[in-house]
């Protein structure tokens, strides 16, 4: 493959574009409050929407508040996590973001500039670009793109990003492609999301059949190799 160059503005919306054509137009809502968002994102790392919701379900029967998830003991609040997966990990993460934040419902980071919010987010433990991504988007409608696995792989496959960039690049590439608008944020996180788990999938991504085939770097050097 010939050497990375930054994809343009343009690019993106023909990504954007055709992605809209294959799988429809998402409309982003913002649901959660906050720490709402903040304790799901922290409870999807590493499993599938399913048991990430199961885990929240039972964590918000179990304990009547945030304050009591954070006064815990941390067995019971693994125990009730635990068919979200790492839940010894994820209790203690959770617990430690509760002590940080105390009495604050975070619900200020909605009117402060992006940049302060989100590196406000990034100083709680555990939480990375991908979480504060998550919570900007999802709670606030704030324009921001959360990089999940999904969105690394066919967004550096598509040459979105510097080949092996860290996630925190391929963050702030997002955000420099991306316009300052939620629901274009919004439209191309999904849409990369749905296009990796349909047809850009990790081991045996369809490129023979993938209406982006024209504009990807990768799947054009497999149709050259005769590979597809
Ligand atoms: S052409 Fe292949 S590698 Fe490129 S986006 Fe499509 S499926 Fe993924």
């Amino acid at each position: 493959m010939s050497e990375w160059k930054p994809a343009t503005r343009r690019k993106l919306l023909a990504i954007r574009d055709r992605l809209r054509k294959a799988y429809g137009r998402p409309a982003l809502r913002p649901h959660l409050a906050p720490v709402d968002e903040l304790i799901l994102t922290v409870l999807s790392q590493n499993t599938n929407d399913r048991n990430r919701d199961v885990a929240y379900a039972r964590l918000r029967e179990r304990f009547s508040s945030w304050d009591e998830v954070r006064d815990a003991d941390e067995d019971e609040v693994e125990e009730a996590i635990r068919p979200g997966g790492i839940s010894r990990v994820k209790a203690g993460r959770i617990q430690k973001i509760l002590r940080a934040i105390g009495d604050d419902d975070l619900s200020r980071l909605g009117e402060e500039p992006l940049d302060q919010a989100r590196a406000e987010l990034c100083e709680l433990p555990g939480v990375g670009r991908k979480t504060a991504a998550c919570v900007l988007l999802f709670s606030f409608g704030r324009a921001d793109v959360p990089v999940d696995t999904h969105v690394y792989r066919v967004g550096t496959r598509l040459g979105l990003f510097r080949p092996k960039a860290s996630f925190d690049e391929a963050h702030d590439e997002m955000l420099r492609l991306v316009a300052d608008d939620p629901e274009e944020a919004y439209e191309v996180h999904v849409g990369l999301i749905r296009h990796g788990r349909r047809t850009c999938t990790a081991r045996d991504p369809r490129c023979g059949e993938c209406p982006l085939l024209s504009l990807c770097p990768y799947g054009k050097a497999r149709r050259r190799s005769g590979e597809i």
